[in-house]
Parts: C-alpha cells; sequence; structure tokens
C-alpha cells in the first residue's frame, strides 16, 4: 500500500485535534495511492453502510479507511474489524500520542501491513 506524507500527516493532526474523541474517515485516492480523506458523520461501525461510491468524484476509488484511537492502543478492536470487512483493502489506525510512530495499518482481516511513504 501506499499513501502519501501529507496524507499521514494529516491524520496525526487530525487525531490530535479531535482528542479525547475519536475520528474516523475514508481514504481515497487513485491508482491505488491514499490521497485524501473524505469525513463523513458517523456513528461507531454503521458509516461504512451508507457510503455511496457514485457520490465520489470521478476516477476515486475508497481505498480503506482511517481512525482514531484517543488511548495509546494500536491493535484493531471487534467492532474495527467489522468495519475493515466491509470496505477496502487497507485501514489506518492511529493513536494516542499521535506522534510520528502513533500509527500502523492493517489489511481487511486485521493483519499488519505494510505502507509505503510517498514524498
Ligand atoms: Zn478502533
Amino acid at each position: 500500500m501506499e499513501i502519501k506524507r501529507e496524507l499521514l500527516e494529516l491524520m496525526l493532526a487530525v487525531a490530535k485535534e479531535n482528542h479525547p474523541n475519536e475520528i474516523v474517515a475514508l481514504i481515497t485516492g487513485r491508482k491505488g495511492i491514499g490521497e485524501e480523506l473524505i469525513f463523513l458523520p458517523f456513528e461507531s461501525g454503521e458509516t461504512m453502510a451508507i457510503i455511496h461510491t457514485d457520490m465520489l468524484p470521478l476516477g476515486m476509488k475508497i481505498l480503506g479507511s482511517f481512525h482514531s484511537h484517543p488511548r495509546p492502543i494500536l491493535e484493531p478492536s471487534q467492532a474495527d474489524l467489522s468495519m475493515f470487512s466491509r470496505i477496502g483493502k487497507f485501514h489506518i489506525i492511529v493513536a494516542y500520542p499521535y506522534d510520528k510512530k502513533s500509527w500502523r495499518c492493517f489489511d481487511r482481516y486485521g493483519n499488519e501491513i505494510e505502507v509505503k511513504i510517498l514524498d
């Protein structure tokens, strides 16, 4: 998986801004590269069911999701896993204290995967 460095920095910043609340967004992009976040109103786990991919700009695909954990736990919860299985190929969790190392990426089954960061 590949994402732009700006996007990773944005995720960490947004998570920090919303602390101690959680934040959830979808990751979109072109050619499989995560470029943008789409923020939606959410209730835990419900968001993914109501997204219509035809609302996305042409050529953009939902690649995965991003959400934050206000506690320093970089592991997906049961609810996270059920969300992961519903949409996208990769899922980023950012956790308190939201520094450069406070994130991990998982596949739809909750296995950690490597992400290439593009400058
Ligand atoms: Zn979570």
